[in-house]
């Protein structure tokens, strides 16, 4: 038996382990941006220049128009596509929508649902967002469930609570296993696009609530393998110092993710340095 003289050294050595069961992930949202023409110059240039990167996982989702073609000009790459939304009828008389099957059957991966631009700008309730998780994991597709706070919510200290609803509603009813296979995306809903980063310590602390939450919805093997990303105004000089914390798994990333240069440069955020050890 390894015998730690600190004990801080074994609580240390214990959180690099469960890290190491979460690949680190770094998914762009293009959001409602991009032609054609364009998407596909992104591809062919994001490919090229991070072909020697393999310890990070990498994820576009584009517009739904884009989805297709994104796919196949990515197809000798391990970059993933995913969609923004999803609806969660298989198929029928749904004017508008796209079920997860569909998503599937042009080569997405990955799900984004509940984003908070889908909450509250088109009224997508946590019980909504429960049923195109369900569904994307119906279509073996990886939802990414986002939840977070609004700024008046922070400041009236019910960050937790905020959290807590959204997280048990759209969870309800899955098993561990089923659980297993999401990851969550904490985006405060102040700091997207506003410029406004969490610092590093509160992202930290809201990812160590989410975990704990987990425990005690699911178990501990959830607690620990989840993936939880971290967005809201992520850019290449903050993006180390929120992935040097521990319990946050990757980030999710709109604006910065638009040009090739800056999102090659939160792929590689190993390589940038972050402010504290500078
Ligand atoms: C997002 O779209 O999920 C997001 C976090 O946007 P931004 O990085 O622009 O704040």
């Amino acid at each position: 038996m390894v015998k730690f003289k600190d004990p801080f050294e074994k609580l240390e050595r214990e959180n690099e382990r469960k890290r190491a069961m979460r690949r680190p992930l770094v998914a762009g949202n293009w959001k409602m941006n991009k032609v054609l023409t364009a998407v596909l110059e992104f591809a062919l240039d994001l490919k090229k220049r991070i072909a020697d990167v393999s310890d990070v996982e990498v994820l576009i989702c584009p517009p739904f128009p884009f989805l297709g073609p994104l796919s196949r000009s990515l197809e000798d790459s391990t970059v993933k596509v995913g969609a923004q939304d999803v609806y969660w009828e298989e198929n029928g008389a749904f004017t508008g929508s796209v079920s997860a099957q569909m998503l599937d059957s042009v080569g997405c991966s990955y799900v984004i649902v509940g984003h908070s631009e889908r909450r509250h700008i088109f009224g997508d309730s946590s019980e909504e967002v429960n049923k195109k998780t369900g569904a994307v994991l119906a279509s073996y597709m990886i939802p990414i469930v986002c939840v977070g706070e609004k700024l008046e919510e922070r400041e009236e200290m019910r960050t937790e609570e905020v959290l807590r609803e959204q997280i048990t509603h759209s969870l309800a009813g899955f098993n561990s296993q089923e659980a297993l296979k999401c990851v969550i995306a904490y985006e405060p809903v102040w700091a997207i696009g506003t410029g406004k980063t969490a610092t590093a310590h509160q992202a930290n602390d809201a990812h160590g609530f989410i975990r704990e939450l987990l425990r005690e919805l699911f178990n501990g093997e959830v607690c620990d393998r989840m993936r939880i990303l971290y967005g809201g105004s992520v850019k290449p000089e903050n993006v180390a110092e929120l992935m040097r914390e521990p319990d946050i798994d990757g980030v999710l990333v709109g604006g910065a993710s638009l040009t090739v240069d800056s999102f090659e440069k939160l792929i590689r955020y190993k390589e940038a340095v972050a402010p504290e050890t500078q």
